[in-house]
């Protein structure tokens, strides 16, 4: 549960800092082109890896394999989102490749449109809302356009005809009742059975599967296993089994791909200890045993000296309603060491931000163990960080490991870097800032506050605090990961306006804070609700914490008027009265939050979020849609890769690595669809 997401208001965090960021990187081209295109909810932006060049040829030609592999479970993301992901994207792209009508055509423009957001959302179901996208071209359209395709280019299953294939597909992706959401996060009806996602086969239920997995869990084992973490959960002759996701088990074709390529990047290793981690992974995917996995994550979060890092596997959770299968994705990078100065003061000081939290002392943690801090330029994002990718990840999950161990915290700063570039004259601040009193500010201190709030959340908010002995770390169930990024937000938040940042040197003076509270507030209240349909509700892990916090606060700060919703020209606006009274609110929740998990207060941790997280105002709702949608943006931004080339000699060797920054989406999707394409369409 440890990604941190770019909020919408992130955007206008890193408006109006061009300036500065010019001097720290000389290297990034000032004629680059950030925006690549835009369609449906979506903005697709490019992001650069400035030092690249500069790096080792062994350095490269690591981050070249890691790269490759970063790549190569794309498809596993896909199916592990829905079952007929992989069948209705290949027919699609079947159909834009060949297709022989009018391409002008509404209808034609339409399944390109939903083609496009397949590809973004590794699926169809919205990659950040989880409903299904339902296509705006007629199931008559669909028909003609596969009835035109030469057969032997469609996926058709075995002993099946073209006529069966387009009757099972027809309502998964027309009927709006089918399949309508990948992850059903809570609710009165069965989540596995609601959620479309394939981590459970057919047929099974959530009562079986606690069960299941209740069986196995030890409530004494002081370093369980991550439970069910690499496998999908099947009933087969009334039996429920684990299919494992390893070489030689589900997945297997595009897992020993994976594998092949780290075998590649061991030899460039740049000692041995990262090598040690590789090889270890490696076994990992070989065996799917999961004690495999924790070996290979306790040497990954302890091996802090390497400059190129990477990320590989079933990783995070939040696509399982349990909170417990993980999906794929990859992200490699290196180290930022000019911007790591700054997250290393954080790291350095984690210990006195642990004993000064707010938090009941029984829920401290005596000694912080491990936090790590860096910042990092990723050279290619795979799997579920891409296109949409986080900012900052904070890694690993398992509580044990981070207990006896610590975590690896990062914070992606030409991630940043590119939304900051790419939003610069956006808007949305013009529109939705109460006055120039605090557009100044934010204009001022809004990138680094950004940015600090992102190291402060992942380098100390998720490695913060401790659970008391025997409370099982899945005990707050589908709640978990709204509580978790709630967690680590607050305790961002807390310290962002404690004297303790100006002593440290983090910020410039005791004012820079505010600019993130009024960020946070305002989206938390408002402009988040951007991404929400009219009518829905918030479902989103990191939406519903920060409209969690944001509620709170601001109810129970009502009768002091520390927040206000104020009209101008029958306009809402946020206006934050009193500054720090709102820092305290953020601490007295943080020690709510920090309670429910270390006690595992189930019924508590439901009614937060249930109260505060989950329901929109239908009136205010309407009216920041339409306000939004004056201004022309896209609420959801993803990213394309730059393409990786190995330069060779006349025999053969490698003698560099280089990037180039021209590929399109569209280009860049299809050329993934074919080259590494490893699964079958049918798993
Ligand atoms: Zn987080």
């Amino acid at each position: 549960m440890k990604k941190i997401i770019v909020s919408v208001m992130t955007v206008v965090a890193m408006m109006g800092c061009a300036e500065q960021k010019k001097e720290k990187r000389e290297d990034v081209q000032e004629t680059f082109n950030y925006v690549v295109d835009k369609f449906a909810d979506l903005q697709i932006l490019r992001y650069q890896v400035p030092g690249f060049e500069s790096l080792s040829l062994q350095q490269k030609q690591l981050l070249y394999h890691l790269s490759e592999a970063a790549l190569m479970g794309r498809d596993i993301l896909f199916d592990q989102n829905n079952r007929y992901n992989l069948a209705i994207r290949r027919i699609l792209e079947t159909i834009y490749q060949n297709y022989k009508g009018d391409r002008e055509n509404e209808e034609f423009q339409a399944l390109e449109t939903y083609l496009k957001r397949i590809w973004f959302s590794n699926g169809i179901h919205h990659h950040y809302g989880e409903e299904k996208f339902i296509p705006a071209f007629t199931p008559v359209f669909f028909r003609a356009c596969v009835e035109q395709m030469d057969a032997s280019k469609l996926p058709v299953r075995e002993g099946e005809t073209v006529e069966q294939l387009i009757a099972e597909l027809t309502p998964v992706l027309f009927d709006p009742t089918v399949m309508a959401k990948r992850t059903i996060q809570s609710g009165d009806q069965d989540i596995i059975v609601a959620s479309a996602n394939n981590y459970y086969g057919e047929g099974v239920h959530l009562k079986e599967v606690e069960a299941f997995y209740g069986k196995m869990k030890d409530p004494k084992d002081q370093t369980p296993v991550s439970y069910g973490l690499n496998s999908r959960l099947v009933k087969e002759n009334g039996q429920l089994t684990e299919k494992v996701w390893k070489v030689g088990g589900l997945y297997s074709e595009a897992i020993e791909a994976i594998v092949a390529e780290l075998e590649k990047a061991v030899a460039f290793a740049e000692n041995e200890a990262q090598k040690a981690v590789i090889e270890t992974l490696i076994a990992y995917y070989k065996t799917g045993d999961l004690k495999t996995f924790d070996a290979y994550s306790v040497l990954w979060v302890k091996d802090t000296t390497s400059e190129v890092d990477f990320v590989n596997g079933f990783i995070e959770t939040y696509g399982d309603p349990l909170g417990m299968k993980a999906s794929w994705e990859s992200s490699v990078n290196f180290i930022n060491k000019e911007a790591t100065k700054r997250t290393k003061v954080i790291s350095d000081n984690a210990q006195w931000f642990e004993d000064h939290s707010p938090v009941d002392k029984r829920f401290k943690k005596e000694e912080v163990k491990g936090v790590s801090a860096k910042v990092i330029t990723v050279t290619m994002i795979g799997g579920d960080c891409y296109p949409a990718t986080p900012i900052g990840i904070n890694l690993p999950n398992a509580d044990w490991i981070r207990r006896d161990h610590g975590s690896k915290s990062v914070t992606i700063e030409n991630i940043t870097e590119a939304y900051d570039k790419a939003s610069q004259g956006g808007g949305l601040g013009a529109e939705f800032i109460w006055s120039d009193t605090e557009r100044e500010i934010i204009k001022k201190y809004g990138f680094l506050t950004g940015n600090l709030h992102t190291d402060l959340h992942e380098c100390l908010g998720h490695g913060s605090g401790k659970l008391l002995p025997g409370v099982d770390p899945d005990g707050l169930k589908a709640y978990s990961s709204t509580l978790e990024e709630a967690r680590a937000d607050l305790f961002g938040l807390y310290y962002m306006g404690d004297d303790k940042m100006v002593e440290l040197g983090l910020v410039p003076d005791a004012e820079a804070y505010k600019a993130e509270y009024y960020n946070f507030m305002m989206n938390g209240l408002m402009t988040q609700l951007v991404r929400v349909e009219l009518g829905k509700n918030v479902e989103e892990a990191h939406m519903r914490n920060r409209q969690l916090i944001a509620r709170w606060v601001f109810e129970k700060g009502e009768a002091d008027k520390v927040v206000e919703m104020k009209k101008k020209d029958d306009k809402t606006y946020v206006v934050i009265n009193d500054y720090i009274k709102l820092r305290h609110l953020f601490g007295e929740l943080l020690t709510e939050v920090q309670r429910i998990k270390s006690e595992g207060d189930f019924e508590a941790g439901k009614k937060l979020v249930e109260d505060y997280a989950v329901k929109v105002d239908p009136v205010l709702h309407a009216e920041v849609l339409e306000r939004y949608a004056g201004l022309n943006l896209a609420p959801y931004r993803g990213f394309v890769n730059p393409v990786m080339k190995q330069v060779k000699n006349e025999k053969g060797e490698v003698t560099d690595v280089v990037l180039d920054y021209t590929e399109g989406f569209d280009d860049q999707m299809l050329r993934y669809s074919s080259d590494y394409s490893y699964l079958p369409t049918y798993n």
